[in-house]
């Protein structure tokens, strides 16, 4: 049966979505499934984003986010469209890869990041769980160890993922797109599950 979603309280949503933290070593991440009333034995949907370029871009224009403030959502769908998704029963997660966090060629410390991520996930205002792979290992896409973490997290809670899941991400191999590791990971996942997942990329997603 697909899970009915709700958010838990106020005090208890606050107190879990903006802890994040480092586990395992190279992941940085949050608890936000625990901001849900997920039963055992559910079934949820996903909507998962790629972080930049499709879940928000950098205010300065600039390629690479200048400091923690320089980013702004995606566009004006973005907002309301999680809060229906997530009133529709879904899931919002987010896989990122951010080698920034323990690269010395573009460095962005784990602490912005934490700040960056809590300014995001308060902005959107629904419970999201976010994966960011900090190094080129398994975990960093189009390599399926986040969504492996993910599967993990839920079958923790008694809770598997149904069919109806979507992938949004701007990395898809288009001619000015800077890689394809977005529609990587969801071959990947789709190779992995054998589940039919959907995959978007955001100018058409945020729009339609
Ligand atoms: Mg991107």
């Amino acid at each position: 049966m697909d899970a009915f979603l709700v958010r838990k309280d106020e005090k208890t949503r606050l107190g879990n979505t903006h802890r994040f933290y480092v586990s395992p070593d190279t992941v940085f991440r949050n608890d936000g499934l625990k901001d849900l009333e997920l039963t055992k034995g559910d079934s949820v949907k996903i909507a998962a984003f790629d972080l930049d370029g499709t879940l928000i871009h950098t205010r300065s224009k600039s390629a690479f986010a200048k400091d923690s403030q320089d980013w702004e959502p995606f566009s004006d769908e973005v907002k309301p469209k999680l809060k229906a998704l997530h009133d529709e029963g879904y899931v919002i997660v987010i896989f990122t890869n951010q080698k920034g966090l323990t690269s010395t060629r573009f460095p962005i410390s784990v602490a912005d990041f934490k700040t960056k991520m809590r300014s995001i996930v308060s902005l959107f205002d629904v419970p999201i769980a976010v994966y960011a792979a900090m190094e080129r290992d398994r975990y960093r896409k189009p390599n399926t160890g986040m969504f492996r973490m993910l599967k993990r997290d839920l079958r923790k809670l008694g809770v598997s993922i149904s069919e109806t899941c979507v992938f949004v991400g701007d990395a898809a191999g288009r001619p000015k797109d800077h890689s394809a590791d977005d529609k990587g990971l969801w071959e990947n996942i789709v190779k992995e599950t054998n589940v039919q997942w959907g995959f978007r990329v955001p100018e058409d997603f945020w729009t339609n």
